[in-house]
């Protein structure tokens, strides 16, 4: 499979440690569902919207997956 001259694969991703949110932004007192998964959640992501932090961590490792995947078939 041909790659990309200069264009390094993203890391592996693994659950669980890929996004910080120890912020008090992604706390919120109300629970509402979660974007992802439709569970009550108090946590919120970067654009305030709910989210599970393992929910929003596994779309972002899809995301990559297909970024690495098609990058490294220069089709990016
Ligand atoms: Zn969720």
């Amino acid at each position: 499979m041909p790659r990309r001259r200069g264009v390094a694969p993203p890391p592996p991703v693994t659950g669980g440690a890929l996004l910080d949110w120890t912020a008090s932004r992604h706390f919120a007192l109300e629970a509402r569902p979660c974007r992802h998964c439709g569970a009550p959640t108090h946590l919120r992501d970067e654009n305030r919207r709910p989210a599970d932090k393992v929910c929003a961590e596994s779309a972002l490792a899809e995301v990559l997956a297909v970024v690495s995947t098609y990058g490294g078939q220069g089709r990016l």
